[in-house]
């Protein structure tokens, strides 16, 4: 079974350092391992986008010799797709409509159906009875992590009332669709992953292995984010900006100056183990 890893940035804004360590850690772990990496860039949320971010975002991939085994893939285009999956879920009993706002959950994790027919659109939740109470899971890099549903979550969204699908039910079908085996990502996405392995087994579909990476913390001691305004890269910094990454992951730093040698030389060195596992600054 060929490995096949992702990096799935969502398009709100250009590519950070941050978002670099995603994609040159997803990258070096299943090259290092003869496996396909590919891309897929999140556009389901349209009030959330940057115009022009998606371009930028695979230019700049691109420039950095991150260059994914297949076409890229856009999330919007599988519209059709989440929305089947999320009608097999309906007749399965595990989606349900509901009117609530959020007001009216108050903050408490929602849980059981509610039977109010407001006269406003339905979004579609995960009935959350319905899977185990706590999902444990061997995180590659972070360890033993187990995660309580019920008490965490509650009936998590999949379909939101603004028509759109929620960012759970479109990455576990996409991963699905894509045959990832590995998901590496930020530590920041590692709450999604018990939501994420309930939906893989209602939908008797096969769980990845996961790594989650320590994120980078800004100099403010925030996570860099788009959404901080964290800089964005510089097309023409590459063999910088890798060899940075690298050592970021706790990985050798090569010694060649050019994007294709210096990431030859990491899927060489690669040490999944070497990297560290709690957040901190960029060195
Ligand atoms: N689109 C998500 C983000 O940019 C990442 C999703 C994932 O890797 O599962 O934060």
């Amino acid at each position: 079974m060929p490995l096949i890893g992702r990096f799935a940035p969502s398009p709100t804004g250009p590519l950070h350092f941050g978002s670099l360590v995603a994609a040159l850690g997803s990258y070096l772990h299943v090259k290092s391992q003869g496996g396909q990496w590919l891309l897929r860039i999140e556009d389901i949320d349209p009030p959330r986008e940057m115009p022009g971010a998606s371009s930028a975002i695979i230019q700049l991939l691109n420039a950095y010799d991150l260059k994914p085994d297949n076409e890229v893939q856009f999330q919007r285009h599988q519209r059709a797709r989440h929305w089947q999956v999320l009608q097999q879920l309906i007749y399965s009993d595990i989606a349900f409509a509901c009117y609530c706002s959020r007001s009216e959950l108050s903050g408490q994790p929602h849980f059981g159906r509610c039977n109010a027919k407001a006269n406003r659109a339905a979004c579609y939740r995960f009935d959350i009875s319905r899977a185990p109470e706590s999902i444990e899971f061997a995180d590659l890099i972070q360890g033993s992590t187990a995660q309580n549903l019920w008490q965490s979550f509650g009936d998590f969204v999949l379909w939101r009332a603004d028509n759109l699908p929620s960012y759970q039910l479109a990455c576990v079908v996409d991963d699905a669709d894509s045959g990832i085996t590995e998901i590496v990502r930020g530590l920041d996405l590692i709450d999604s992953t018990a939501r994420q392995i309930a939906l893989q087994q209602s939908l008797h579909l096969p769980t990845p292995r996961y790594a989650h990476l320590p994120l980078v913390i800004g100099v403010d001691g925030q996570k860099l984010s788009k959404q901080n305004l964290a800089p964005e890269l510089d097309l023409q910094a590459g063999p910088t900006q890798l060899k940075a990454a690298l050592q970021f992951l706790g990985q050798a730093v090569p010694r060649q100056r050019i994007e294709a040698e210096i990431l030859a030389q990491a899927i060489a060195d690669w040490n999944i183990d070497r990297v560290p596992r709690a957040e901190r600054t960029k060195g």
